[in-house]
């Protein structure tokens, strides 16, 4: 019997071993207290709050490679997660009709809408389907390309930083803020985009007990990407802190909340 090849189990180009990639430790939760050790090495959990995060994570200097080539290749095939442009059409069976039941009640015909980090821009196509003005944002000019063989979606190459201020009804946030360095200036960032009382539609992993986190993949603890799994304690109190006013999140989509948010700072 021949035994199967073991270098065929284990991806070329692993981004696990990517030699560009440099890592830092962090001891503290973003509440200021600190992280203790938890049943996975390179993860802690607060004593506060709750939260868990990436105690062993990419510094912000290695999200190029993080997220380059790699991260649309062989990071989604470890994830196991379908390219591109079979998630255009699986996004639209699994997600994307609860993300608009959550959103469009909160919408006005018309309005200026943005999504930061959009992927495959699968939401976005739906919105403008419907006569909203959209624009999404990615950070790689090959998935632009990519998309833009789906839809005639606006995509502009960057980050909120690279959208005009206080020129959105409403900004959306799929997916993104668990990889966030720093989830202040991420939601500062995006606040910046919405104008006066605009809406802002989040959806991260946010848990209500740890019996919630132990039940995560072990891709939602993969260390090159999520730095934050967020208690709901933590989360209320980071929206607050940003000046949004939490206006629904009876939504529920993958086990957390899709929330719905108002712009009360000015
Ligand atoms: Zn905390």
């Amino acid at each position: 019997m021949n035994s199967p090849d073991a270098s065929s189990l284990l991806p070329k180009n692993d981004p696990n071993i990517d030699p560009r990639i440099e890592w830092e430790r962090i001891d503290q939760c973003l509440c200021g207290t600190s992280l203790r050790d938890c049943a996975i090495w390179g993860w802690g959990v607060c004593e506060r709050c709750g939260t868990w995060a990436n105690t062993h994570r990419p510094t912000e200097s290695s999200l190029q490679f993080v997220y380059g080539e790699i991260y649309w290749t062989t990071t989604q095939q470890m994830a196991g997660v379908p390219l591109l442009p079979q998630r255009f059409e699986n996004d639209f069976h699994d997600r994307v009709g609860t993300y608009l039941a959550a959103l469009l009640p909160h919408l006005r015909d018309g309005m200026k809408i943005t999504e930061v980090g959009c992927g495959n821009a699968r939401l976005l196509h739906e919105l403008k389907m419907r006569g909203f003005d959209v624009t999404g944002t990615e950070f790689s000019a090959d998935v632009i390309a990519q998309v833009a063989k789906l839809t005639d979606v606006p995509i502009v190459q960057g980050t909120a930083d690279d959208l005009p201020a206080a020129a959105f009804d409403a900004v959306i946030s799929i997916d993104v803020m668990e990889h966030a360095h720093d989830p202040r200036v991420f939601l500062r960032s995006h606040l910046r985009l919405l104008k006066p009382g605009g809406i802002m539609m989040i959806h991260t992993p946010v848990h209500e007990s740890q019996a919630q986190v132990y039940g995560y993949s072990v891709g939602m603890m993969w260390k090159l990407y999520h730095l934050w799994l967020f208690s709901g304690v933590l989360f209320d109190e980071l929206l607050e802190e940003a000046g949004l006013t939490i206006l629904d999140r009876s939504t529920s989509l993958f086990g957390w909340p899709v929330v719905i948010a108002r712009k009360t700072a000015t």
